[in-house]
């Protein structure tokens, strides 16, 4: 039945707003558990996302449960270790061990993808599941919450009538402003990232490593993907004409003064980059409320965090496979969605502080520098006793 034939809302139990890995996530994860969901994505078509993404245990765990790890692994790279470096000396600061005895602990592993990779085998699985509707070109415009469900509008004049409401639509999320104030925070960090292939890279990447460069309000990580035939890389630096209030902040032009004070491969790797599209970066403060009744907010819309832990798409996978787990427990939509709130606000809000902290301590300059190169340093890289309650299967649970 089409939204906008006749006018009236079409009905349906579940809708999604965003078609981004949490929202696929999500309409795959509630149909697998028997529930109909109805995906509504902005955007005309799923197309080409050129970079990257890095994915924990705790992601390829609940990819793993949905049967989507095994189609994924063939494009994906299992890195054998994270390496931490400093951008402006070119020496190693330390490392992390993601090899087997990473493995064994966290019973999954640390793989690294290309978002279109990922993208499409998550479209894939909801396309084939018959319980997902996916509408491509319907922007939520505007919702209305009652008793008994929520009607919603889109920008075309489509309208639906739905139990449940899932907010999955971004950072810039049209649903969040009802349920929590603020407004992204920006610090006039901005990030370029794309993929060469394999054949263009400098010779530090043959080492089979994840790479997070590091200096004072900077930060570079590169590793390889699909199947190891492109090099992913993200520049990450902090616009000083942001401070001056210059509009034209983090330019292409801005990139290049500000890598040149680092070491080569640092500044080839920079050099490499495309300009087209510059990604500005913001993150907000944890909230302890996400839903209301009949509505609740996923992944970034809930929890937007800065990218140094790699978790944000991440927590938006632990998201989207809570949710059948609170409808499973739960007397009617009130009650699933406030479970759902119950087991992933505090859980998401502590990596979104998290991530805040560690951005710190990445882009911290002065002696700090020294003093964190030598506390890391000091680092066993099998010593994962700092990440268990990221990674573990029973933390991510509780
Ligand atoms: C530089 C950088 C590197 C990162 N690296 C990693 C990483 O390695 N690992 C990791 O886990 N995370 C990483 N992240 C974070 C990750 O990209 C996000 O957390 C993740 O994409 C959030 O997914 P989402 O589905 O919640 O939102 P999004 O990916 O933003 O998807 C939202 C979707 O909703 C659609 N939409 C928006 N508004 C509407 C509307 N009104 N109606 C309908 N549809 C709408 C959009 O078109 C989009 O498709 C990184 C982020 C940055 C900036």
């Amino acid at each position: 039945m089409s939204a906008v034939a006749d006018g009236s809302p079409v009905e349906v139990e579940t809708l999604i707003a965003g078609g981004g890995v949490g929202g696929l996530t999500a309409a795959l994860a509630l149909a697998r558990a028997g529930r109909p969901v109805r995906l509504l994505e902005r955007a005309l078509e799923f197309t080409e996302i050129g970079f990257g993404i890095q994915l924990g245990p705790n992601a390829t765990r609940a990819l793993d449960g949905l049967g989507v790890l095994d189609e994924l692994l063939p494009l994906a790279v299992q890195p054998r270790e994270l390496l931490y470096m400093d951008a402006l000396s070119g020496e190693r600061i330390t490392s992390i061990d993601l090899g087997d005895a990473f493995v064994a602990r966290y019973g999954h592993p640390y793989v690294v993808v290309h978002r279109s990779d990922l993208q499409r085998k998550l479209l894939g699985a909801c396309v084939r599941e018959p319980l997902v509707t996916i509408e491509t070109g319907r922007e939520l415009v505007a919702f209305e919450e009652d008793a008994d469900g929520v009607t919603v509008r889109c920008a075309d004049g489509a309208s639906y009538r739905a139990q449940a409401l899932i907010a999955a639509d971004g950072l810039n999320s049209r649903v969040r402003g009802t349920i929590a104030r603020g407004e992204p925070r920006a610090e006039g960090f901005v990030a370029y990232r794309g993929t060469i292939p394999i054949a263009d890279m400098t010779p530090r990447a043959e080492a089979d490593a994840m790479v997070m460069w590091v200096a004072p309000d900077t930060h570079m990580v590169q590793y390889k993907v699909r199947g190891g035939a492109l090099y992913n890389q993200v520049a990450v630096f902090r616009s000083r004409r942001f401070d001056a209030g210059d509009p034209d902040w983090g330019s292409p032009e801005e990139l290049d003064e500000h890598y040149q004070a680092f070491c080569e491969p640092v500044r080839v790797a920079a050099s490499q980059l495309g300009r087209k599209h510059r990604y500005p970066m913001a993150d907000r403060d944890p909230i302890a409320t996400w839903t209301t009744a009949r509505v609740a907010l996923l992944g970034d819309a809930a929890h937007p965090m800065l990218p140094v832990l790699a978790q944000g798409g991440c927590q938006a996978i632990e998201d989207g496979i809570a949710l059948p787990v609170a409808f499973a427990g739960a007397a009617d939509v009130p009650a699933a969605l406030s479970a759902y709130e119950r087991r992933r606000a505090p859980r998401a809000g502590r990596v979104q502080s998290s991530a805040r902290r560690f951005a710190e301590v990445c882009h911290i300059g002065g002696v700090g520098v020294e003093l964190r190169n030598a506390l890391f340093g000091q680092h066993d890289p099998q010593d994962y006793t700092v990440l268990d309650w990221l990674y573990d299967d029973a933390e991510v649970r509780a």
